[in-house]
């Protein structure tokens, strides 16, 4: 058997497209603001900072970026968080993680206006997830359930499998399908016989940062299988590449839909920053005039 694609590249074109045409058909006299705040020069994230940006550009959405050193003292980043909340030119804000290790980034999060918070780490945010609200929600599983929903795939009744618990995906993601009526476990490094916990599932989502941790002897035949893993790999040349967490051609044979790695959830993790952000535009213009 050979896998159908998720493509979520595709996806997050036609997302992007729609949030264009509504930009430039808004008539509330300025066009959504997003500000990503990025601390230190860590590559990776000067990538996906730059991305962001250039994304932000393409649909006609204003950047209010900073970049600041990384010796940066955790006031400084504080205020300027306290000057963006104040700024009603600016709907989103988002600190690009990770920051170094000097700076307290919970602390910095919870400075985020819950309504300015894309992100949706605010624990404002959080909560209003676990209990069922509409609120801005954390976008990587945000990204998930849009593909998923793309492809009209169900997930009432099913076993949901993610290999990984952090803030940022595992757990969000686990509370959003379960909202969708999946029975859903969560794995992290602690699970015991993890391969026999992720060949129980018909949806397995990989969220570990450890590439290609998933085997083919890991997968269910027929699972949907979702890599939201990103890792840069060098072969003996030394050249390097992307691959995710899970081992995309070998699980692809038994696999019933899979995401490549690029062009699977990454991209759609942009999208939804965007979106985030035309959400809480409408919002915030909704206050100022009404
Ligand atoms: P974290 O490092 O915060 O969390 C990783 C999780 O994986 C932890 O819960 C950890 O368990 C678990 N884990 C680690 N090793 C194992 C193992 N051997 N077996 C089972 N579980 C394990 O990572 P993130 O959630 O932030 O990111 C995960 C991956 O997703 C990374 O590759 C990241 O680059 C990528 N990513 C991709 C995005 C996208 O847009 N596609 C967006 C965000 C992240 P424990 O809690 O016990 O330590």
């Amino acid at each position: 058997m050979s896998a159908q694609i998720l493509d979520g590249k595709t996806l997050a074109q036609k997302i992007q497209a729609k949030l264009s045409q509504e930009i430039s058909a808004n008539q509330k006299g300025r066009p959504p603001g997003l500000a990503v705040l990025m601390v230190g020069d860590n590559p990776a994230s000067a990538v996906y900072v730059r991305n962001k940006e250039r994304s932000c550009a393409a649909i006609g959405m204003v950047s209010y970026g900073r970049h600041f050193p990384g010796d940066v003292e955790q006031n400084v980043v504080e205020e300027e968080i306290e000057r963006l909340n104040n700024d009603p030119q600016v709907d989103g804000i988002l600190l690009q993680l990770p920051v170094p290790p000097h700076l307290n980034a919970a602390a910095i999060l919870y400075k985020i206006a819950p309504e300015k918070d894309v992100d949706g780490l605010h624990p404002v945010n959080l909560g209003k997830l676990v209990r069922g609200e509409q609120g801005l929600r954390s976008c990587t599983p945000l990204g998930v359930m849009q593909l998923l929903q793309e492809y009209k795939i169900q997930l009432a009744g099913k076993q949901a499998v993610i290999v990984g618990r952090s803030i940022l995906v595992g757990k969000p993601l686990a509370l959003m399908l379960l909202e969708k009526n999946a029975t859903v476990t969560i794995a992290h490094s602690q699970t015991p016989n993890l391969a026999e916990v992720t060949a129980k599932a018909d949806l397995l989502v990989a969220a570990v940062g450890k590439p290609e941790l998933i085997t083919p002897a890991m997968v269910k035949p027929g699972a949907i299988v979702i890599d939201v893993g990103i890792n840069r790999v060098e072969n003996e040349a030394g050249q390097s590449r992307l691959v995710g967490d899970v081992d995309f051609l070998g699980v692809s044979e038994t696999a019933a839909f899979i995401t490549p790695v690029p062009g699977g959830v990454g991209p759609l993790t942009v999208a939804m920053l965007l979106q985030n952000t035309c959400d809480a535009f409408s919002l915030n213009t909704k206050v100022q005039t009404g």
